[in-house]
């Protein structure tokens, strides 16, 4: 087991600036309109302090405490795949030089080293999905794997949660069991908060032992662990049971339930833009007036556009009952035989910044309550 180390707000900015000082770009937590969103961070006082967030089916709010947190605002909208897998950026540009064309293909800048501050455990298994998908030999995104080499992630440990947040039932929390350089463990004592911090990596480890000097307490780890428990408990009362799920989706393909949905679902598709997994793209072509110059930029898609499934002469999903039962059936169910996952890590978030306040667990209910009767 990696060593633990106690671990206090100056040691936290030492990090911080250590990997600054090791040519990272920090990309971490902001407070930005009202909402945590992950902007690239140049001064450690950037983050937010004492930031607690309530989360609950088409709400989300946020509360300021004096208990000094880094890591009690879980998770926004945004995820850290806007980094890897940007919703906009170009891929090529096309140039007609007497009468010849000449392709311009475009950086990806794998020289550029990001470190993600504050991943959570839902976010890091969402990587791990993205990884399978976008590092595909078959078709690996070049953007994304320049990225995702040089990537350096510190990772956050959950004390707290919010009532849409699911992790427990999909097997990725609250605390990170993978893929992470460096480990916070936050908990609060007294109303103020506290750290413990441990390596996931080599890199993690040398960067530890020159920051460190005292081992966790015996005390500390008690503390920590005791709040770990308890926030289990809080996300097992908010479970999922994903017993046979994947099989009871399939067969509920026809139940007049996706109707009762559709009738509420706007088909506005924050879901799928908020969702840490969902990877769909589009591209579009841009040509200037004088016909010699053109570029091809990538977008990121949603299967409740109904351009997306347009297949010459018409759109195999044109309905929101149709474009909502594919979402929700390939992230539970046929991810599953694609890429042996679910597509779905427990985030919630697609039930915070869903506006009319679809909660997928309770949808999920309705079709296992139901089929389990016949
Ligand atoms: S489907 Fe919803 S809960 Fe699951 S990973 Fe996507 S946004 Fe999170
Ligand atoms: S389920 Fe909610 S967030 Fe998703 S498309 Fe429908 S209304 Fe929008």
């Amino acid at each position: 087991m990696n060593k633990s180390w106690g671990f206090g707000e100056q040691q936290l900015q030492a990090l911080f600036e250590c990997l600054q000082n090791n040519g990272y770009t920090l990309i971490g937590p902001r407070l930005d309109q009202g909402i945590i969103k992950f902007h690239p961070l140049n001064d450690f006082s950037e983050l937010p302090r004492g930031i607690h967030s309530e989360q609950t089916a088409g709400n989300y709010r946020l509360q300021t405490t004096e208990d000094g947190s880094f890591f009690q605002w879980l998770v926004g909208p945004d995820s850290f795949k806007r980094y890897l897998h940007p919703p906009r950026h170009k891929l090529f540009s096309v140039k007609i030089e007497e009468q010849n064309f000449s392709v311009i293909q475009e950086e990806t800048n794998p020289a550029e080293k990001l470190a993600f501050w504050g991943v959570r455990s839902c976010d890091l298994a969402s990587l791990a999905i993205l990884d399978r998908v976008l590092l595909d030999d078959m078709a690996s995104d070049e953007y994304y794997r320049s990225r995702r080499a040089n990537l350096f992630i510190v990772a956050a440990s959950c004390t707290t949660s919010a009532a849409s947040c699911f992790c427990t039932s999909m097997g990725d929390g609250p605390e990170p069991r993978q893929s992470y350089d460096v480990l916070i463990q936050e908990y609060l004592k007294e109303g103020k908060a506290r750290h413990i911090a441990s390596s996931g990596s080599a890199a993690g480890d040398r960067i530890l032992h020159n920051l460190c000097d005292t081992p966790a307490d015996e005390n500390s780890v008690a503390a920590y662990q005791q709040q770990l428990q308890h926030n289990i408990e809080q996300l097992n009362r908010n479970r999922l049971d994903t017993t046979g799920l994947a099989q009871t989706l399939k067969q509920a393909s026809e139940h007049p339930h996706w109707d009762e949905i559709a009738a509420r679902c706007i088909s506005c598709a924050n879901c799928t833009m908020v969702c840490p997994t969902c990877f769909c793209i589009t591209t579009d072509d841009r040509l200037d007036l004088t016909g010699e110059y053109a570029e091809r930029w990538l977008t990121w898609d949603s299967c409740f556009n109904t351009d997306f499934s347009y297949i010459h002469g018409g759109a195999v999903r044109p309905n929101t009952r149709s474009q909502y039962r594919h979402w929700l059936t390939h992230k539970i169910s046929t991810w599953h035989d694609q890429f042996d996952s679910s597509g779905c890590v427990g985030c919630g978030r697609c039930i915070t910044w869903c506006p009319v306040g679809i909660d997928l667990r309770t949808e999920l209910k309705v079709f296992q309550e139901d089929l389990r009767r016949d």
